[in-house]
């Protein structure tokens, strides 16, 4: 079967923090269907490239494209309109309201709006017993990431773009994640993942970049790139 052509695309990025290049020149394509992850240190560049892709971070130059259509200067809230959710490395939920509640933002800030996109999210992320009615201040760390995943889903995205989702879970709770993306992939939504759980990259990947100084340095599956050693570095 052919490839899916590219929803999200990234070409030649670079961006800058005053005079600090943090990308120099990323080309990347995401695919709906497909599971896309990005590795490598600390200080790589992979958030960075996410703020470009989200619309948090003007990019110095280059490119990108959703459906082909440049959305450079495009504001996040209108990339998030448009279909392009992402989650956050430092979780960003609203304290204050309770997990339906912060579900529902993502439903009325994507595509859709629907109740039932926000039953659906739940549904999903395991979020729809008695926690749904919780405030999220004081919920244990999986189980924000499952509000901040099920808040970004409720959009009813077709690019997920999570960074770090599998940061903080257990082994249990990464299983399940993977499930969960799997499911969502095989549904057809493109899936961006910046992850330090190789293992989790080497199920869940399609095809994986290796970040490194604000470059990729290597990309194919899994299987080909995650031997390299820059790919296997630690986490600071
Ligand atoms: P990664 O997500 O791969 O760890 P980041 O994209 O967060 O990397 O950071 C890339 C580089 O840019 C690092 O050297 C980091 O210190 C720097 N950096 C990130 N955010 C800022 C910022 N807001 N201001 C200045 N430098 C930053
Ligand atoms: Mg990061």
């Amino acid at each position: 079967p052919s490839r899916p052509p590219s929803v999200l695309t990234a070409r030649g990025l670079h961006a800058r923090y005053g005079g600090f290049a943090a990308l120099g020149g990323v080309d990347l394509e995401v695919r709906p269907g497909r599971v896309t992850a990005v590795v490598g240190p600390n200080g790589a560049g992979k958030s960075t490239l996410f703020h470009c892709l989200a619309g948090t971070l003007r990019p110095a130059r280059g490119k990108v494209l959703f459906d082909g259509r440049d959305i450079t200067r495009l504001p996040a809230h209108a990339r998030t309109r448009l279909g392009i959710a992402r989650t956050f490395q430092q979780l960003a939920v609203f304290p204050s309201l309770t997990v339906e509640e912060n579900v529902r933002v993502g439903a009325e800030q994507g595509r859709g709006g629907a109740e039932e996109a926000v039953e659906r999210a739940l549904a999903l992320f395991g979020l729809d017993g008695t926690v749904r009615a919780r405030p999220a201040a004081g919920l244990p760390t999986g189980t924000l990431r499952r509000v901040e995943l099920a808040r970004a889903f409720a959009g009813d995205p077709r690019v997920l773009l999570l960074d770090e989702p599998a940061a903080g879970l257990d082994t249990a709770e990464v299983s399940a994640l993977a499930r969960v993306l799997g499911a969502l992939a095989a549904d057809g939504t493109a899936l961006l993942v910046v992850e330090h759980d190789l293992d989790l990259v080497a199920d869940l990947a399609d095809v994986v970049h290796v970040m490194a100084a604000g470059r990729i340095v290597a990309s194919g599956p899994p299987g080909r790139v995650l031997g390299t050693s820059t790919a296997r570095e630690a986490p600071a």
